[in-house]
C-alpha cells in the first residue's frame, strides 16, 4: 500500500504536478507511459531516443540521437543533409522555443534559378536533381544551438546509437525498400546507386543489411568535435565538391556558405483556440500561421456539436483551409527578407472576419488572400512535388516534462539524391517559388542568396489555460502538413478523440482548390455531399506520418502514424 501512494506521488511530479494517474482506458491503441516518451516515424529511431531519455538526456538530447539514427534509417525523409524547426517547451520556465535550422541558398542563388532559358519554369525534378537545389544544410548548427540551451547529457554521447548502427548495419524496412524500387533517379548518380543497389542493379530489398561506413565515420567526426566540423574541414569540403560538381545542375555553393550559416531562434506563432493556446513554428515555415488561421476560423462555428467526420464539420474545416492557404501563399516567406503580417494573420477579429466569408451550406470556390495588414502577390500553384514521402516528425516529451515537437527534412524522397559523407543532400530550395515574379510584381517567396525557403512543416505544441503541456503532434507531409495537422488537433480536442485514433482519423485538406479526401476512408462516402455544396473533390493516398504525445491523466499517451513505421515508446 505505502509503496503504491509512493508510485503515484513520484509519477505525479515525474509528470510535472498536474496530473494524476489512472490506468489507461479500455478500447484504446495508443500506447501509455509514465516517466517519458517518444514517438518517432522508426522503431531503431525510437529506441536511440529512449536509451537518452532513461539515461537522464532532455528532450532535445533524445531528439539528437534518434535523428542520428534517421539519417541513416531512413535517408529518404531527413538527416544531417537537410534542415528542421523545432519547437521545445521547457518545463522549469514555462517558456515554449522555436528553432530555426532551415537550409539557406547559397551565395550563388538568384530568383530566376529554376527558370529555363525560355523564362518558363522547369519541371519538379529537373530542378530537384542534383547541385543547385541543395541548401547549406541547417540541421547540425540547430541542434548545436538547441542543445547549448537545453542539453543534460554530453553531446559525444548523443551518437553512439547512430554510429553502431552504421557501422554494424541495418535492416532495411519495407517502405525505405519501395521507396528505392520506384526512385527513377538514385541510380543516376555513381555514390547513391552504390549505396542503394545491388551490383546487378537492382534495388535493395526489405530485409538487407545495409552498412554506412562512411556515415559512422561522419558522425564520429560530429561526435567528437561537435558541430561545427559539419561546417568546416573534410565534411564542409565534401559537401562542396559533391552539389559543385554535380552531373545535373551543378551547384555553385562554396564553403563560404557553409561557414556562414547561422541556425536561429525565432518567435514561437502562438493563439488562443477556445480553452487551448496553441503555438507553432513562425515564419519561415507557413506550418504554424497557417494552421492557426484554420483553427481561428473554425473557432467561429461549434464544432464539437458536428458528428466528426461528418459532411458538415469537413466542410467548414476544407473551407478555413482554403481561406488560410490563400493568405499563405501570399503573404509567407522568410521574414529576414519580406515583412510577414504574423500578428495580423493571427488577429482574432481578422479571423472572425475571414470566417464570415464562410456559407454553412455552400462552398466559397478559390479564395483570394485577406487583407491582415500587408499587401503582397499571390505565388501559389500545388507542384509535381506534393506527394508527402519524405520528411518525418518527432514528438518527444522527458522526464522532467519538457516537450520537443521537431519536423525535419530533406525536402523530397532521397533529396537532391546527392550523397556526401554517407548521408543525402536535400533539394530544399525547390520549395522557393520557381516564378521570381508574376503579374509584373516580385513574388515573396522568390529564391535570394542567404534567403530560406518557405516550408509548411508544422511542428505544433498545445498548452491548456494555464500553461500545461496538453499535447505536441506534427507530421511530413508537403503542403498537406498543415491539413493533417490541423485535423489532428481538431479530432483531439474537438472530438475528443485520443491520440492514436486523432492521428489515424481520415485526413483531408483544402490548399485553396479541390477538397482532397483520403482514399480508402469512411470520407470517400461524404463526396457525394460535398461536391453537392459545391466543392471539386479529389480522391486520393494522403500519406501522412503524425507522431504525437498527449499528456493525459493516465501518463503520457503516444500515437504513430499507421501509415508510416514509426511507434511510440518510453516507460
Ligand atoms: N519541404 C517541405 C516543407 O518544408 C516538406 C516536404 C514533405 O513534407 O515531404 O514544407
Amino acid at each position: 500500500m505505502k509503496t503504491s501512494v509512493i508510485a503515484i506521488v513520484a509519477s505525479f511530479f515525474a509528470l510535472g504536478a498536474c496530473q494524476t494517474t489512472l490506468p489507461p482506458p479500455e478500447n484504446t491503441t495508443s500506447v501509455y507511459t509514465q516517466k517519458h516518451m517518444i514517438s518517432v516515424a522508426n522503431p531503431l529511431a525510437a529506441e536511440a531516443g529512449r536509451e537518452i531519455l532513461r539515461a537522464g538526456g532532455s528532450a532535445i538530447d533524445a531528439a539528437i540521437a534518434a535523428q542520428m539514427v534517421l539519417t541513416l534509417v531512413e535517408p529518404q525523409s531527413s538527416g544531417i543533409g537537410g534542415g528542421a524547426f523545432a519547437m521545445y517547451f521547457d518545463k522549469s520556465s514555462g517558456s515554449v522555443e522555436s528553432y530555426d535550422g532551415r537550409e539557406t541558398a547559397p551565395r550563388s542563388a538568384s530568383p530566376g534559378m529554376f527558370l529555363k532559358a525560355d523564362g518558363k519554369s522547369k519541371k519538379f525534378y529537373d530542378a530537384a536533381v542534383g547541385g543547385s537545389s541543395v541548401g547549406v544544410p541547417g540541421l547540425m548548427r540547430m541542434f548545436q544551438l538547441a542543445h547549448k540551451n537545453h542539453g543534460k547529457l554530453a553531446w559525444k554521447e548523443l551518437f553512439k546509437p547512430a554510429i553502431d548502427l552504421a557501422r554494424k548495419g541495418f535492416v532495411i524496412s519495407p517502405r525505405l525498400a519501395g521507396l528505392l524500387a520506384k526512385d527513377r533517379f538514385l541510380k543516376t548518380i555513381p555514390g547513391t546507386k552504390a549505396y542503394f543497389h545491388e551490383a546487378d542493379g537492382t534495388a535493395k530489398k526489405a530485409g538487407t543489411v545495409l552498412r554506412n561506413p562512411l556515415l559512422a565515420a561522419t558522425l564520429k567526426t560530429l561526435a567528437t568535435k561537435g558541430a561545427d566540423a559539419f561546417y568546416s574541414g573534410d565534411i564542409a569540403k565534401n559537401i562542396v565538391t559533391a552539389v559543385r560538381s554535380a552531373r545535373k545542375n551543378p551547384s555553385g555553393m562554396t564553403l563560404a556558405d557553409l561557414t556562414g550559416y547561422r541556425a536561429k531562434t525565432r518567435p514561437p506563432v502562438c493563439m488562443n483556440y477556445r480553452q487551448w493556446k496553441i503555438c507553432g513554428m513562425g515564419p519561415p515555415s507557413s506550418g504554424g500561421l497557417t494552421t492557426l488561421q484554420i483553427l481561428g476560423i473554425v473557432e467561429q462555428f461549434d464544432l464539437g456539436g458536428f458528428v466528426p467526420f461528418s459532411a458538415r464539420p469537413v466542410h467548414l474545416i476544407a473551407e478555413a483551409s482554403a481561406l488560410a492557404f490563400a493568405d499563405r501563399n501570399t503573404y509567407i516567406a522568410d521574414p529576414d527578407f519580406i515583412p510577414v503580417p504574423t500578428l495580423g494573420m493571427t488577429n482574432k477579429d481578422y479571423l472572425k472576419i475571414r470566417a464570415g466569408e464562410i456559407s454553412r451550406f455552400k462552398a466559397g470556390g478559390k479564395r483570394f488572400p485577406g487583407m491582415p495588414g500587408l499587401s503582397a502577390n499571390p505565388d501559389y500553384a500545388p507542384s509535381e512535388n506534393e506527394h508527402g514521402l519524405s520528411t518525418t516528425h518527432m514528438s518527444i516529451v522527458d522526464g522532467d516534462g519538457n516537450a520537443l515537437s521537431m519536423t525535419s527534412s530533406i525536402e523530397n524522397a532521397f533529396g537532391s539524391r546527392l550523397m556526401s559523407g554517407g548521408f543525402m543532400l536535400n533539394n530544399q530550395l525547390t520549395d522557393f517559388s520557381f516564378t521570381p515574379i508574376k503579374n509584373g510584381s516580385p513574388v515573396a517567396n522568390r529564391a535570394a542568396p542567404g534567403k530560406r525557403p518557405r516550408s509548411s512543416m508544422s511542428p505544433t505544441l498545445v498548452f491548456d489555460n494555464k500553461g500545461n503541456l496538453v499535447m505536441a503532434i506534427g507530421s511530413p507531409g508537403g503542403s498537406r502538413i498543415i491539413g493533417y495537422v490541423a485535423k489532428t488537433i481538431i479530432a483531439a480536442l474537438d472530438w475528443k478523440m485520443d491520440m492514436t485514433a486523432a492521428i489515424d482519423a481520415p485526413n483531408f485538406v483544402n490548399r485553396n482548390g479541390s477538397t482532397d479526401l483520403e482514399k480508402g476512408t469512411g470520407l470517400e462516402d461524404l463526396k457525394p455531399l460535398l461536391e453537392d455544396m459545391g466543392h471539386t473533390v479529389k480522391l486520393f493516398g494522403q500519406v501522412s506520418g503524425l507522431h504525437g504525445i498527449r499528456i493525459t491523466k493516465y501518463g503520457l499517451e503516444g500515437g504513430a502514424d499507421k501509415r508510416r513505421e514509426g511507434v511510440a515508446i518510453g516507460d
